[in-house]
Parts: C-alpha cells; structure tokens; sequence
C-alpha cells in the first residue's frame, strides 16, 4: 500500500468480481508483479483466493470503493453485471477499463443489438418485449420459431426459453416472470465461433485467432483454435466486425463477440462480453499472450503488440456435472490423473468451493503440435472423463 492514502500505488490494481475470469486474471497480473485487490462480495471467491487483497463487500461499498480509489492505480471488470456506476465513480480516480458506457451496453441485450445495428454489424433478428402489446407484436413479426431471452443477467443459456408458437411465448413470457426480453428469430447455426480483441487507450487493436466453439444446452463445451470449419474469408470478416464494434464502443479493454456462422455461410453476431471469455481460455496455454495478459496491457496502457498462436488447441469446459456418476450421487473428484497422463494436457480448476450441475469448475486445455493431434488427445481426454465425442 501507498504510504500517502492520495497517491495510488501504480502496481496496485484491482478487479470488480471474483469468479475464474478474475482468479486468471490476478495470475496474469501477478506474474507482472503487480498487487491486485479483488472485490467481490463472496468470501469465498476463485478470484478472491488467489488475490492478495480480498474486500469483501457488495460492488457499490461505498468504503471498498473509497479504499481502491485511494489505493490503486487502475481497476477492471471479469463481471459484466458490475453496477455501470460503480465503474463511473471509480473512473474519477483510477483508469478503469473496460469504460462503464461499453459495460452499459453489454449488460443489456437490446442496447446491445442496437449496438450492433448502429456498427453495421448484422444479428439475428429480433423483438423487444416489454409489454402484453409488444409480445402480440413480436408472435405476429415472423419470429417464430424462436429463442425468448431476458434483456439482461443471463448467462450459460439461463433465462432463455425456446419457443415455437404464439402460446408458447406467452407461457414463456410469464415463466420468465415478464421480465425485460428479446425475442430472437432461431436461426440454422452452422457453426459458432468468437473473436477476442484488445483495444488500447490510442485505439490501437489486437486480436487472439478466430475460435471455434460447441454449446451443449446452451453452455460452452468446446473450442477450438485454429477454427477447423471456418473459411478463412469468413472468420477475417468476423474480426473486422469485432474491431469495429470495439471502435463503435470506443472501447478500452478485452471484448469479446460471438458470432453464428449460418448454414448459408453468412455471419451473424450473437453477443458480446466486455470482458475477457470463456472461448478464449486456450490462449493462456496456446498463446504467447493470453487473453488476461491482453486484458492488464489494456488496462495499464501498455503497448499491444499480436499475439501469437503458438500451437493449436482444443479447450474442454469441466461443469459440475463431472463429480457426480448418477443422479442424486454424492459428489466425488473426477479422475484427473487419467487426463493428466494424455501428452499436451494442461488442468485449470478454479477453487470453487463446491460442485454443482452445470456449474463451471473448470477447464483443460490440450496443446499440440498439430490441430489433428490436438483434436484426438482432446477426444481422449473426454471419453477418459465421460464427456461427450465432439
Ligand atoms: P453466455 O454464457 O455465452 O453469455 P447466454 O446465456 O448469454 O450465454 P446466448 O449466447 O445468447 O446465451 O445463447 C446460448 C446459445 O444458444 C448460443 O451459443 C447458441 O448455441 C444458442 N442460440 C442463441 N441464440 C440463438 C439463435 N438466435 N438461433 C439459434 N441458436 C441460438
Ligand atoms: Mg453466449
């Protein structure tokens, strides 16, 4: 700590959340040698635990914000739920990145279509519902068959229901408890892939290579880096789109956009994390630079060079699901020992201090020296712990 409670200690930053994206990204900061305080308000957090300083407290605390306004140099986000405001009156005193207009947009899944809209960038269409006469509206626009999602605080495929008629979407509406929602036309995916771009404080902008990613009930399973389906043409039109959403948000940071791949080749964007991304986890091991390290360059204001792919790779999602045999089991430790004997794996758990069923407790990450083999370690290691073939 700063000995003057006014002069923020420039190796001193923090993260607003405490899960596995900001446990990854205090190691990143730690291997710079910088201290990192963690905000968050479970005592029990992956990021908390690795963090030299947890402040246990809700994000808008008044006094743990007042402490790492004074304490430190520059704060980010793992969360996009923190509270925009939060973010805005750290601002006054501390770099903070990624900027709370962006993180504004991103928590709300109409700003940001509109977002994508106003960029230029095509997304699936769409419908706002947030009233008895605009679900009539949408049941009668061609949305059908559909995905109804709420506008904000989901994740991992919750608070979305699919629907196929007019009734269907009314009962969905009222499950949903008539939150704020979307209703989105389903379209044929072909494939899904990301992109993760760091943009710097001078707008200069870097990217990891286009990933390729299988959702299993609406959860990431697996990506795959090199994109093994994915033409070259279209996964550079996915990158321009994704540094031209970066450029629209003026955006300091780590964003990461998904996008569809439809069956007719086009590109649709799907949604975006102001944050860095559950597809790009594979770059801590496959890149000269990981996606964490992109996100402390970002937030330091230090100099964005390309990472580079350094070998291919396959990143397997571990849920919760993994401890447990049957249903109603108890839980008990996969058999890592099986997986770690495969050449090119690499374990991550994220400390959470317990399983649950489709939580992320989680992920491995096979390198190689080709995509081939990179693939078939990666089938291995699956079938070793009962997952699916992909
Ligand atoms: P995340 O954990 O990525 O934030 P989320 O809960 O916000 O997920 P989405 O990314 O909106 O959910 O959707 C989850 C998955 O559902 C997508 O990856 C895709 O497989 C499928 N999906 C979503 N929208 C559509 C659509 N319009 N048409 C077809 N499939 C879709
Ligand atoms: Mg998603």
């Amino acid at each position: 700590m700063s000995a003057d409670p006014q002069t923020p200690d420039a190796r001193a930053v923090a993260v607003l959340g405490g899960g596995q994206l900001g446990r990854m990204f205090v190691h990143a900061a730690q291997v710079a040698g910088l201290r990192v305080t963690v905000l968050e308000p479970d005592a029990a957090s992956p990021a908390g635990a690795a963090a030299g300083q947890h402040l246990t407290a809700p994000y808008t605390d008044a006094a743990a914000l007042d402490h790492i306004a004074q304490h430190c140099a520059a704060v980010t986000t793992e969360f996009e739920n923190v509270p925009a405001a939060a973010l805005r009156q750290l601002a006054a005193h501390c770099a903070v990145s990624p900027p709370a207009d962006a993180v504004e947009v991103c928590q709300h899944r109409a700003r940001e279509k509109a977002c994508f809209q106003a960029a230029g960038v095509p997304c699936a269409p769409y419908a706002l519902i947030d009233s008895p006469a605009t679900l009539a509206t949408a049941a009668a626009a061609g949305l059908l068959p559909g995905i109804l999602k709420t506008a904000t605080l989901g994740y991992d495929g919750k608070g979305q229901v699919r629907v196929d008629s007019a009734e269907a979407l009314a009962a969905a509406w009222q499950q949903l408890g008539q939150a704020v929602c979307v209703l989105e036309k389903r379209l044929p995916l072909a494939h899904e892939i990301s992109v993760v771009v760091a943009r710097g404080r001078d707008g200069q902008t870097v990217h990891l290579p286009v990933q390729q990613n299988l959702h299993r009930d609406g959860i990431l399973a697996v990506t795959q880096v090199p994109a093994p389906d994915v033409p070259a043409a279209t996964a550079d039109k996915a990158v321009a789109r994704a540094r031209r959403l970066a450029d629209a948000l003026d955006y300091v940071g780590v964003l990461c956009v998904e996008f569809f791949v439809l069956a007719d080749g086009s590109l649709v964007a799907n949604e975006m994390a102001p944050r860095p991304h559950n597809s790009g986890h594979h770059s801590i091991d496959a890149c000269d630079q990981s996606q964490f390290d992109l996100q402390l360059r970002t937030l330091m204001g230090w100099p964005l060079t390309p990472p580079r792919l350094h070998s291919p790779a396959v990143m397997l999602n571990l849920l919760g699901d993994l401890w447990f045999d049957g249903a109603g089991a108890s839980a008990r430790e996969p058999d890592w020992p099986a997986v770690l004997a495969l050449p090119g794996v690499r374990l991550h758990l994220y400390g959470k201090a317990e399983p649950r069923r489709a939580r992320k407790m989680g992920h491995l990450t096979v390198t190689a020296a080709t995509a081939a083999q990179a693939r078939a370690v990666a089938l291995q290691a699956a079938s070793r712990l009962g997952l699916p073939a992909f």
